[in-house]
């Protein structure tokens, strides 16, 4: 059994919600946010 085990990419943890959306990634009218572009941290 292959039991490699390569050192885990870890993303970074602290995002930012964005300051735009507040973090849903949606604007006050629902859209994809253009601040963050629906990621919702920057
Ligand atoms: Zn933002
Ligand atoms: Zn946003």
């Amino acid at each position: 059994m292959n039991t490699d085990q390569r050192p885990a990419y870890v993303p970074p943890v602290e995002t930012y919600q964005c300051c735009h959306c507040g973090g849903t990634g949606l604007d006050s009218y629902g859209e994809t946010c253009g601040h963050c572009e629906g990621l919702g941290f920057c």
